[in-house]
């Protein structure tokens, strides 16, 4: 038997069972040996008979008596009587009528249940039950709990992994021995036996230490393989030119914030040197990304290279365009912005690309289909991708093979990832934080609302209306769905337009509309023809209307926190008050998620909260499930990523060879795909 033996090999595994493994993801041995459990229940304690007390209780005991009888039809119940030295008690089963054969008169047992009042009566009910003379598995120890499947019980596998215990205590090796004993780690067949059948708490705490120490490990050293390769890479310097930032600066209607300046300062440095740069750029919704962006484009231009951004959305990518033609303007460059988007008529994708081709246009502004149109990119020297957490190594590829070179990458993101994952991920990026806001920001004032305080919200919001201001109103839904109770866009925009604000002009805006009349909408949203927009979340990311001051979110408790945050952000962005709205369905307590959003508007913090109560899928939203599959540490944990970061250092310093480490060889090259996939 070894790892790859299939699971039908195991004893009480056939056909049916075997499929209901499959079902969990779980074919071969190895498959069930990585197979962690989800929590334990502590039975390991053995108390004599004369001190339990109520709760869950094992004992060792020898069973006196047992009988079985119908109390009624379909009610069946089974009596035992369990001794000790101490004193006896009571066991009882129902509908379990197999359990007076099974059961052997003065042979000991573990017993391991809930000691409850039945009847009148203290008994543990439904106990598991295992001779002495066997290894226990369910009982007298710390029993671990595996995720199930209807079919397959914990118990079951159990008694499955019971079989392959001898084939985890030979497990090898998979981290280098410098480490573990460095470390004094367990070995890896020690921690993931102590995992299935742990001793005691610290014999689990090890293990687990150990395990969680590995994962990140491997996520560090696939982080850090990525950087090199990048530092092999060439890339065309662009030199600093300080008359054309003083330029740029000179015609800006506002002043840098000194967060701006510096990071720019270090756009300006890295591309200067003859490698890519790699930078991602964090900063909280309206800290300002665009001027950085627009001035990193600036210094390209002025060198006669090419430079693209890319935005997630077409609404974005036209809305970019816009502002950055006219950031642009003073330096005679306003005329070189291009937009090139799906939405866009065939004759005017035409125009386009020959105006790119020709050289009128070097900064082509669009969504990441650009990497897959045909448009020429020779002369391209700078890729800019705005909220987007990364750009990935394959895309950088198909770039590198259109331009000729590695271009330089600034990614802008409003995601704020918590310095812990931010080095443990993006150990190859060069991270910049705009830690401040533009100045005379005020706070957006953030309140929790129930149902039945609407009437009283839609007196305040028709006065901000009357002042002249604007609201977005976003619903988690399109249309009405049978199946969730929650708002949709259509029928609130239906009410209010009829309603609520009928002397109002009210526009709907939503995924499934064509992208001209997407367009169309917000560009009346954003030329204040229309005071109010309602909207599923296609609005969540970057646009800007500084006259909006309004943000209801409508159904707010099927929103994510990282989400709420961002459509908070499209509010507040000019000088007037903002306002944001958290509608509930119904009038429930509220959730700490809530809560949290309506006393911070510290995005890194919200992040990191997130972070804590979803796991790092909430940060890395597109990634498959799985994927980044950390099964025991927990990102939060500081010290330990730490160590194994700079272990990791450590193991690329050393000229370790990979390729003699299989099991990690294999785990890194995975984790190297994911990471640097968007
Ligand atoms: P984000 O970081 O969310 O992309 P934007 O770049 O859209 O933010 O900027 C938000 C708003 O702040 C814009 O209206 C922009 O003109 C303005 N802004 C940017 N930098 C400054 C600054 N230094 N001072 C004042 N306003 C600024
Ligand atoms: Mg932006």
């Amino acid at each position: 038997m070894n790892g790859e033996t299939p699971l039908l090999a195991l004893k009480g595994v056939g056909a049916a069972i075997g499929q209901k493994y499959g079902q969990l993801g779980l074919h071969t041995i190895a498959d069930l040996i990585n197979y962690f459990p989800r929590r334990y229940d502590d039975y390991s304690v053995l108390t004599p008979i004369a001190e339990i007390v109520p709760g869950a209780v094992s004992i060792r005991a020898t069973i006196k008596q047992a009988k079985g009888r119908y109390v009624r039809r379909g009610m069946h119940i089974t009596e035992a009587v369990a001794g000790d030295d101490t004193g006896s008690v009571r066991l009882i089963w129902f509908n379990q009528p197999y359990r007076e054969g099974s059961l052997k008169a003065g042979a000991e047992y573990y017993i391991s249940g809930n000691f409850e009042l039945s009847h009148q009566r203290l008994s543990i009910m439904n106990p598991t039950i295992e001779l002495v003379s066997d290894m226990p598995l369910n009982t007298a120890r710390i029993v671990p709990v595996y995720r199930e499947t209807k079919g397959l019980t914990s118990r079951q596998i159990r008694a499955a992994i019971g079989q392959i215990a001898k084939v985890i205590a030979g497990l090898p090796e998979t981290l280098p021995e410098w480490l573990v004993t460095k470390h004094d780690f367990y070995g890896r067949s020690r921690a993931v036996y102590a995992l299935h059948f742990p001793e005691n708490a610290d014999d689990l705490a090890q293990a687990r230490h150990r395990l969680g120490f590995e994962e990140v490990f491997q996520l560090s050293l696939a982080a850090l393989s990525n950087k090199y390769e990048l530092l092999t890479e060439q890339a065309p310097s662009v030199p600093f030119e300080e008359k054309v930032a003083k330029e740029f600066v000179s015609h800006m209607p506002f002043k840098l914030t000194d967060a701006q300046r510096k990071v720019v300062w270090s756009i300006f440095q890295d591309m200067q040197k003859e490698q890519p740069m790699n930078r991602l750029v964090e900063g909280d919704v309206g800290a300002g990304k665009t001027v950085v962006a627009a001035m990193a484009a600036v210094m390209v231009l002025h060198h006669g290279h090419q430079v693209a951004l890319m935005a997630p959305t077409e609404l974005l990518a036209r809305q970019h365009a816009e502002t950055l033609q006219k950031l642009l303007q003073p330096l005679g460059f306003g005329s070189q912005v291009g937009l090139l988007v799906g939405g866009m008529t065939a004759a005017q994708k035409r125009s386009a690309r020959e105006h790119i081709a020709s050289g009128d246009i070097r900064f082509i502004v669009g969504t990441q289909a650009l990497i897959q149109d045909t448009v020429d990119m020779h002369a391209l020297e700078l890729v800019i991708i705005d909220e987007q957490h990364r750009f990935g190594v394959d895309q950088r590829r198909t770039l590198q093979i259109k331009a000729g070179h590695m271009p330089h990458v600034l990614s802008l993101t409003a995601t704020p990832i918590p310095r812990s994952l931010a080095l443990t991920l993006y150990g190859e990026l060069d991270v910049s934080v705009l830690d401040q806001k533009p100045p005379g920001r005020s706070e957006i004032i953030t309140k929790i609302e129930s149902p039945n305080s609407r009437p009283q919200l839609y007196e305040e919001i028709e006065k901000e209306l009357t002042a002249g201001r604007q609201m977005f109103v976003v619903c988690p839904l399109i249309t009405e769905s049978g199946a969730v109770k929650a708002v949709s866009a259509e029928e609130m925009h239906e009410q209010l337009s009829k309603k609520a604000f009928k002397h109002h002009n009210v526009g709907l805006l939503h995924g499934k509309m064509k992208p001209a009349d997407k367009n169309d909408v917000m560009q009346q949203f954003v030329e204040h023809k229309l005071d109010i927009l309602v909207s599923t979340t296609v609005i969540e990311v970057g646009v800007d209307v500084p006259n909006a001051t309004i943000m209801l979110i409508e159904g707010a408790e099927r929103f994510g926190l990282a989400q709420m945050h961002q459509l908070r952000g499209r509010v507040g962005r000019g000088k007037d008050q903002g306002y944001c709205y958290l509608m509930m369905s119904d009038s429930s307590a509220p959730s700490r998620r809530l809560r949290a959003l309506e006393s911070s508007s510290d995005g890194f913090k919200l992040a990191e909260l997130d972070l804590e109560l979803r796991g790092p899928g909430a940060i890395y939203g597109t990634m498959q499930h799985g994927q980044l599959d950390l099964r025991i540490a927990k990102l939060t944990d500081t010290i330990l990523i730490a160590s194994a970061r700079s272990a990791a250092q450590k193991f690329i310093d050393k000229h370790e060879d990979l390729l003699q480490y299989p099991y990690l060889h294999e785990q890194v090259s995975k984790l190297r795909a994911v990471t640097n996939l968007n």
